[in-house]
């Protein structure tokens, strides 16, 4: 493909660091995502809204480090805050320390948490939920979605199985999200086993696909009669309204769990919510669970992360990005109207979708079954890196603060070419 071929030669030193990695990374890679095919484009620098690659371009980055790059690469406040912890507080402490304790009031305050316990990534915060909500119930079983990404071991794709349940040892997979009858008879099903229902109020890395109120709500109640723990995923999510998601639906969540932007861009997780829930993981009750973690509550995440919420990301501010991102996604819908590319999303996460005919909305990754146009995908993600953007390849833009607004009208601009160019492919 001719677009591909001006990839390489585009991008001779990316091409040779991958082959370099590949001496001692298996597929030169340690996050499977960013993988991409013939090479992935190594980057060196970020600055403000832009990022920079090896071979010297330079993008608008739109990936936003999949939604933990909220505060752009070089916010001043988060870059005082980071510079004035490490030379007055150090790094590490091993104790307990008050910054962490601050940071636990404010998510609490922020995201109606009674209790809530640091880790170090949203996996980890994921698996914590699970275990406490196992503790607390006494039983095993979680029942998941299809579409569902809750962590690199707490994956569940969408589309991969002829069954509308699967069994997957502990975990019981839903498989079209969004479906309240389907999920409402799997939970019951699993009734008194059930330990704990895990969801996303928004499907992120399953394609941004946002939970109806009325399923979510559904699923919520189901959980509850059945006895079980009922977790929102909001690693993703935290940032699409000042109590994060699931409060802005008026869901009540036993426990949820964040990640992401919450740690001011430093690796973070953290799951709290209920009181009752959250003892299970006091230590002076007698039979709690451990939880440990060398890095759980570092000082430079705990001081740089309280900074960022209290000082940059606002709830003024959060109302007025993700309105800003809503309107992004609008235009951007608008320009591909009638076209083979969809839009999906909520406020300041966008997905992109390269499809065959699709009816109605996209209400679950199985309605992409085999409809997906991914000779489309793909050489919109090279024509885009040659006009300066850097999005994903599979389709995912997470906004970031302080992106120029004449940036997005660029974008919403290529995008428009893109289609023009490529009218007898693109055109339903
Ligand atoms: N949960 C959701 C909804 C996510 O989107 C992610 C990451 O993308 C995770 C959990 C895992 O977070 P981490 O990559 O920090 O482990």
């Amino acid at each position: 493909q001719a677009a591909e071929a001006r990839f390489v030669s585009n991008n001779p030193l990316s091409n040779a660091q991958h082959d370099l990695a590949v001496g001692t990374l298996p597929g030169g890679n340690t996050r499977t995502l960013l993988h991409t095919s013939p090479f992935p484009l190594s980057m060196k620098q970020g600055k403000e809204a832009y990022v920079w690659d090896l071979d010297g371009h330079k993008y608008l980055d739109l990936v936003g480090e999949l939604s933990a790059g909220l505060y752009g690469h070089s916010h001043p406040i988060i870059h005082s805050t980071l510079l004035t912890t490490l030379s007055t507080t150090g790094l590490s402490l091993g104790a307990t320390t008050p910054h962490e304790s601050s940071h636990a009031a404010q998510l609490c305050a922020r995201f109606s948490l009674a209790r809530v316990r640091m880790a170090n990534t949203g996996t980890e915060a994921n698996l914590h939920a699970l275990a406490g909500a196992r503790h607390y119930t006494g039983r095993r079983k979680v029942v998941v979605f299809s579409g569902g990404y809750h962590g690199a071991v707490l994956s569940f794709p969408a589309g991969r199985a002829a069954e509308n349940t699967v069994d997957r040892g502990d975990f019981v997979v839903v498989r079209r999200y969004n479906d309240l009858a389907l999920a409402q008879g799997v939970i019951e099903g699993v009734g008194e086993g059930c330990a704990a229902v895990l969801v996303e109020a928004m499907q992120g890395a399953g394609g941004c696909i946002p939970g109806g109120r009325e399923f979510l709500l559904g699923v919520q109640e189901a959980t509850k009669k059945v006895g079980a723990v009922f977790i929102v995923d909001e690693v993703m999510t935290s940032r699409l309204a000042p109590g994060g998601l699931a409060q802005e639906l008026g869901l009540e969540p036993d426990l949820v769990t964040l990640g992401k932007y919450l740690g001011g861009g430093l690796a973070f997780g953290a799951f709290g919510g209920r009181e009752e829930v959250m003892r299970v993981y006091d230590p002076r009750v007698e039979g709690s669970l451990a939880h440990s973690g060398t890095f759980n509550n570092n000082t430079l995440a705990m001081c740089v992360g309280y900074a960022g919420l209290r000082e940059v990301f606002t709830e003024e501010v959060c109302v007025g990005f993700n309105a800003k991102g809503g309107r992004f996604r609008e235009r951007l819908a608008e320009v591909a109207q009638g076209t083979r590319l969809r839009f999906t999303g909520r406020g300041s996460l966008i997905g992109l979708h390269f499809t065959e005919e699709v009816e109605g909305e996209i209400t679950c990754g199985e309605d992409l079954e085999g409809k997906e146009r991914r000779d489309l995908r793909d050489l919109f993600w090279f024509e885009m890196l040659e006009e300066g953007f850097w999005t994903t390849r599979r389709g995912f833009i997470a906004m970031m603060l302080g992106t120029p607004d004449e940036e997005l009208d660029r974008f919403v601009e290529a995008v428009k070419g893109f289609i023009e160019k490529h009218r007898e492919l693109m055109i339903l």
